[in-house]
């Protein structure tokens, strides 16, 4: 039997409902129906139709969108300035398409620049705000423009500093990065709930999403959540350093957990090395899970000019994402099948 195509605007039509059940079972539930690799399969093919044809694409559509709306019993905080998604680049070709479409904004200076690369870690995102250096308020991404305000919950995650390091802080900031739960930590934690007769959580990143979302914070404090950073934010939107090179050297110094194998690259040809080696060699040594490499323009005033697409990504960024990792795979075989 041959299968009729639908035509584009019901395909349109299909894939956003299909993503956008996607997006509400991952973020909003923690469990997610769907691979990452299938999500950003249909992910891609909506937003391939829409640049296509432009008038297909709604005001609702997931491609515009971070995240999901916060739905939960957290009161709601809102981020000094939005938090944002990344592209996705899936090979070397779509690295250089990302290159030159930055050559196309700001012509030769971004080889001046080069690339910080970092490991793109796979866990929740959240946002710490530092009042004079000490820790006020911590939120999950949610929406991007607000999240869940989880602070009682924040303060169970060793590595997260009330208070910073140094002094002369900003008087306020917020720092951004990544809650993630290491495979050791998850299987042990997967083991007693199986002598305990509790459900097993599906893979490392769901169960540091959901430990987030505890109403009880002596629960989020028995899960063994870990913290790296990777941004920070003035109430002007500027960073307080001007280069994210030496950003990550600021956060590790006012002791924020930086996470390793960052380098600076000076052309395109080293990003592919370092994330060939990452993929292939490194990322089976970590101990937790990443999900790709994330490639960003080093100098600031570069990001300035380059700005924000669909106020959703940045253009001076891109995810490198890997294909997706056997131990995970291997963990979430295991859980399925207890
Ligand atoms: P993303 O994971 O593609 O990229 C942005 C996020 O990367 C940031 O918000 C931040 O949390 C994280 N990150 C980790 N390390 C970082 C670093 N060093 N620097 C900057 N950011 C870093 O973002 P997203 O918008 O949360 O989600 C899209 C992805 O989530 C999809 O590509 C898919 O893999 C997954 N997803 C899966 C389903 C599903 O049903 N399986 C549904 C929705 C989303």
């Amino acid at each position: 039997m041959s299968v009729v195509p639908l035509p584009i605007d019901q395909r349109a039509a299909e894939l956003r409902e299909q993503l956008a059940n996607a997006q509400h079972e991952y973020y909003v539930l923690d469990r997610p129906a769907l691979s990452d690799a299938e999500y950003d399969r249909l992910f891609r093919e909506l937003q391939a139709i829409e640049q296509a044809h432009p008038t297909l694409r709604t005001e609702d559509s997931p491609t515009l969108r971070v995240g999901a709306p916060v739905q939960s019993a957290f009161q709601t905080h809102r981020h000094l300035v939005r938090m944002l998604s990344l592209d996705n680049a899936f090979d070397d070709a779509e690295l250089l398409a990302f290159e030159q479409s930055i050559e196309r904004v700001v012509g030769a200076s971004v080889h001046k620049s080069g690339y910080t690369v970092e490991l793109k870690i796979d866990g929740a995102a959240i946002a710490l705000t530092y009042r004079d250096g000490v820790l006020v308020t911590g939120t999950t991404r949610g929406d991007g423009t607000e999240g869940e305000d989880v602070t009682v919950n924040i303060r169970t995650i060793r590595g997260v500093p009330l208070r910073l390091l140094g002094d002369g802080h900003p008087p306020l900031m917020e720092i951004r990065g990544e809650v993630y739960m290491p495979f050791a930590g998850f299987e042990a934690m997967n083991e007693a709930r199986v002598a305990a007769g509790e459900p097993v959580f599906v893979n490392p990143r769901n169960a540091a999403a959901g430990a987030l979302r505890q109403l009880d914070p002596s629960i989020t404090a028995q899960r063994p959540l870990r913290f790296f950073g990777y941004a920070a934010v003035l109430p002007d939107g500027n960073a307080p350093v001007r280069s994210q090179w030496d950003l990550l050297e600021q956060l590790t110094a006012w002791g924020i957990p930086v996470a390793p194998h960052r380098e600076r690259c000076h052309t395109m040809a080293d990003v592919s090395v370092w994330a060939h080696t990452v993929e292939h060699q490194t990322r089976a040594q970590l101990g937790f899970a990443i999900d790709g490499g994330v490639v960003k323009v080093n100098d600031m005033s570069l990001q300035d000019e380059l700005g924000v697409r669909n106020d959703r990504t940045p253009r001076w960024a891109i995810a490198r994402k890997f294909a997706p990792d056997m131990a995970v795979t291997k963990l979430i075989r295991i859980d399925v099948s207890v």
